[in-house]
């Protein structure tokens, strides 16, 4: 482990290729299985939420693609923002992975009405 995993001032967990090892720590201590062993780079990588697109100002690839338009991105705490007000108005359906661990994750996933 070299510090090559850290959170940037928007709360997205990004690994730094240039100071990553690939000791793969990462991929254990990980709750989520959200970080894989790129072979040909010998680092580890995970979703950044497309930080070369976002700041920018776009979207991330799989909210411009998704075909059932079920994925948002945005400022959770800009209470105008469409992720917040979506948030809001799902509130008896809203959950986050491994919610037993108490880490506040910033991805909410919105369960299947019943
Ligand atoms: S593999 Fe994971 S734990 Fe190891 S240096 Fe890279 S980011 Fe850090
Ligand atoms: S397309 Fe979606 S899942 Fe893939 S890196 Fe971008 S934000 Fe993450």
């Amino acid at each position: 482990m070299t510090g090559a995993a850290f959170i940037n001032d928007d709360g997205i967990v990004i690994i730094d290729a240039d100071q990553c090892s690939g000791c793969k720590e990462c991929i254990e201590a990980c709750p989520y299985g959200a970080c894989y062993y790129n072979k040909e780079k010998q680092i580890v990588q995970k979703c950044d939420m497309c930080l070369h697109l976002v700041t920018d100002g776009d979207m991330p690839n799989c909210v411009t693609n998704c075909p059932g338009l079920a994925r948002f991105f945005g400022d959770i705490n800009n209470p105008e923002s469409t992720v917040a007000k979506i948030l809001k108005e799902n509130e008896d359906r809203v959950f986050t992975d491994r919610e037993d661990l108490n880490t506040k994750p910033n991805v909410y996933y919105l369960s299947v009405r019943k």
